[in-house]
């Protein structure tokens, strides 16, 4: 999608640290993180938000969660949380699916 950042991020067209890549999802840093690790991951294919989920087909949704796991561990994190904002009262800022990887210095939550 042309206006949308992280698209731009998987296209190579704005720059951004690369954690892992593989099976049509990509992990980087957060340019601005909450936590001591903040990562995100994301599919290539633009999805908007976690409401679309379903537009994935069955192997995709367990290729990126298995996706999102296996970039935890490759940052060597054994605790960590993993949020998924939606829309704009649920913190959503960036319109293109994205799973935050937080690690360290975690605010006590619920
Ligand atoms: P959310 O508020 O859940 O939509 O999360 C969007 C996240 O994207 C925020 O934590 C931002 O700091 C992060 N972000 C925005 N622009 C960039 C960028 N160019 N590179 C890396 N992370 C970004
Ligand atoms: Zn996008």
């Amino acid at each position: 999608m042309t206006n949308c950042i992280f698209c731009k991020i998987i296209a190579g067209e704005i720059p951004a640290t690369i954690v892992a890549r593989g099976a049509g999802m990509l992990a980087f840093e957060d340019v601005a993180p909450k936590a001591d690790v903040h990562v995100l991951v994301v599919p290539e294919r633009h999805i908007e938000s976690f409401r679309d989920i379903e537009t994935l087909t069955p192997d995709e949704s367990k290729e990126m969660l298995g996706f999102v796991a296996t970039t935890a561990r490759g940052l060597g994190l054994e605790d960590y949380r993993v949020i998924v904002n939606t829309g704009p009262g649920g913190g959503q800022t960036v319109f293109h699916l994205h799973w935050h990887i937080l690690a360290g210095n975690l605010p006590a939550f619920g």
